[in-house]
This record gives C-alpha cells, sequence and structure tokens, in this order.
C-alpha cells in the first residue's frame, strides 16, 4: 500500500493567519506558538480536509506527521485534539508526532517546508505544498490521481 504523510502547521492547518493574529493580540509575547489552544484554534487550509479524505479513498494508506513545538507542551494535546474535530477520532490513530520526519518511512510526504525537520533527508518524494507545483490542495489531489491512474496503466 502506498503510504502517504501529510504535515499539519501550513497543510492541513492555517498555523500563518492564527501565528499574525495573536502578533497582534498580545504584541508582547515573543513565541505565540506557545500560547494555549493556538493549536487547537487553527483553522483548516481551504480544501485540506476534504484532501485529506479523498486520499484515502483514493486507497493511499495516509498519515498525519506533524513536527511539535516542542517548548509548549500543550501543543501535543491540541494537535490531537485539532485531528479529533476536524478529521474524527479515527484519524487519531494515524496521527504522529515527530521532529524528525526523514524517520518514518514512506511514499510520500505533503509538506509546505522541504528542511529542517528532517523533510530534507526522507526517503520517499517530498510534495512541497503551498509552492510552485503545488500551490493548494486541488493541485495535490489532482497529482494523486495522475499516480492513481499510472499505477493502473
Ligand atoms: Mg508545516
Amino acid at each position: 500500500m502506498t503510504r502517504v504523510y501529510v504535515d499539519m502547521d501550513q497543510t492541513l492547518a492555517d498555523y500563518a493567519s492564527a501565528y499574525r493574529h495573536a502578533k497582534e493580540v498580545h504584541p508582547d509575547i515573543p513565541y505565540p506558538q506557545s500560547l494555549p489552544r493556538l493549536f487547537e484554534g487553527l483553522a483548516p487550509i481551504t480544501g485540506a480536509i476534504d484532501g485529506y479524505r479523498t486520499l484515502e479513498e483514493m486507497g493511499f494508506d495516509v498519515w498525519v506527521l506533524s513536527a511539535p513545538s516542542y517548548m509548549n507542551p500543550l501543543c501535543y494535546t491540541e494537535k490531537r485534539l485539532w485531528i479529533e474535530k476536524h478529521l474524527g477520532l479515527n484519524t487519531c490513530k494515524k496521527l504522529i508526532l515527530s521532529i524528525d520526519k526523514s524517520l518514518l518511512i514512506g511514499d510520500y510526504l505533503i509538506d509546505d517546508y522541504d528542511c529542517g525537520k528532517g523533510q530534507e533527508n526522507f526517503r520517499g518524494q517530498l510534495i512541497h505544498f503551498g509552492t510552485g507545483a503545488f500551490p493548494d490542495w486541488m493541485a495535490v489531489i489532482t497529482y494523486f490521481e495522475e499516480v492513481v491512474s499510472s499505477s493502473l496503466k
């Protein structure tokens, strides 16, 4: 089964908007990512929830792979709560938190960063979300539709 890892921040969840908002509301706080409930309250990226489900329906073995903000212990819990809220309890079984994404074995990693948390050493193919060929989830799904149809030929 072809395994696909999906990043959370800025791939499934809109971290940038929440960070900007927190900076406006709390200009004195140096690290808004340490605010309680920041991660739990992130809005989904447009098309992300449907995109995740579509990958599952296409037959991929889909996992969430996120590098937690390790200075914020609440982040670990809030990511789990976010997954339950937006993708359901069953998907919580597919949540992996790892600072080093290269430790995970798989075929694809959909991530808005191509380095910094082990993405540069991931042994599958990186789908660099939000850039060039993959500006949004629609482009990602189109790409995986091609992967499926070429595997059927
Ligand atoms: Mg990210």
